[in-house]
């Protein structure tokens, strides 16, 4: 526990010093919830973080534990730093018995708060990816790291919303917090490669295309997709899409893990990141399969699609994108579903974390 204490201090030194610019307040909250033994799952610790933080009106916190940490993306790891819930954990497990102890879990501290206030890995100081904990020490952010910082600090000392006007409607405090400060709001969102959603939600794509392989087989979604016009097809993707992220959202308690009542502008900020991020990975996945689809409808025998429709019905190229764009709306109501069966706590892991140190 010492040791623990005195990387605390040391690593809140090192950060008066080189941040003198901004006054400073760093509490030690210890809470004896968990054996001192076992693999504990980062994400608990960041949930546990994140009631921490609000309940003391911290801006961020770093939870310490001496446990091994549960690794999702690699063998094991030393930390998980999550921007989104500006909450890191780190573990002091693989430094049992290092004489140099409080040093290096500073540094990894360091390195976990560069990645709360927006930072990259970078070639050298604290940035640097640490392979070992061996090579972790504290040192110092480079003249860029430090004003990239100072400016993400100044935003977050700012007034936050709901210290600048209280009792406001839910939408309208959703609002004046999107308002506060979109461009930090968008630069989350992307940072989060909501695009390689698809890819990372293995099972949801899964669903999605085996239910499309059924589909393109029978002629019903042919009929159907061709007579729709590009209107009822723009609303039903945008309500389709809509509509899934509101299901997966829900159904997979996403918005949970910040839960506290009454309206915070952290946790509101955390739930649009969140909800905009998977927004725009079902958007991929639609855009993904339009693409798919397209080339199957461009490339289907059309003497057998003719057949199915009777006569002597011509499809045009503009009748094909019509049927892949039905067919990708149906492919995302497939998803959704599909996203459900997925693990929870995996689509968290995925949306929260930054990396496994
Ligand atoms: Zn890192």
């Amino acid at each position: 526990m010492a040791s623990y204490v005195q990387a605390g201090e040391l690593a809140a030194q090192h950060i008066k010093r080189q941040f003198p610019e901004f006054q400073w307040q760093w509490q030690i909250v210890r809470k004896p919830r968990y054996p001192a033994y076992g693999m504990l799952d980062p994400l608990d610790l960041l949930e546990s973080g994140v009631q921490e933080k609000i309940k003391n009106h911290w801006d961020f916190a770093v939870v310490l534990v001496s446990n091994e940490l549960k690794a999702r993306y690699r063998i094991a790891t030393l930390g998980v730093p999550s921007s989104a819930l500006e909450v890191g954990v780190l573990s002091g497990h693989e430094l049992v018995g290092d004489p140099d102890k409080s040093r290096k879990l500073a540094g990894l501290a360091l390195h976990i708060l560069g990645h709360l206030w927006g930072l990259e890995h970078s070639a050298e100081g604290v940035m640097v990816p640490p392979e070992h904990a061996s090579q972790l020490r504290p040192e110092s952010f480079s003249d860029d790291e430090r004003l990239a910082v100072v400016r993400r600090l100044e935003e977050v000392s700012d007034i936050r919303v709901e210290e600048r006007n209280s009792g406001q409607g839910m939408f309208r405090f959703y609002w004046n917090t999107f308002r506060a400060d979109p461009r930090s709001l968008v630069v989350d969102v992307i940072g989060y490669a909501p695009w390689r959603l698809p890819l990372k939600m293995g099972r949801m794509t899964a669903a999605t295309v085996v239910s499309m392989l059924f589909m393109v087989l029978s002629p019903e979604p042919w009929q159907l997709g061709i007579d729709l016009d590009g209107v009822a097809l723009a609303a039903g993707t945008l309500l389709s899409i809509v509509c899934a992220t509101v299901f997966i959202f829900a159904g997979q308690n996403l918005g949970q893990v910040t839960r506290e009542l009454g309206f915070r502008e952290q946790v509101a900020r955390t739930r649009m990141v969140t909800f905009l991020t998977l927004f725009l990975g079902l958007f991929s996945l639609w855009l993904m399969l339009f693409i798919v689809m397209s080339a199957v409808a461009l490339g289907f025998p059309r003497e057998i699609v003719g057949g199915w429709l009777g006569g002597d019905v011509r499809l045009d190229t503009a009748d094909a994108f019509r049927y892949a764009a039905f067919m990708a709306v149906l492919g995302i109501v497939a998803g959704a579903v599909g996203g459900n069966i997925e693990e929870e706590a995996e689509i968290k892991a995925d949306l929260f974390f930054d990396e496994e140190v």
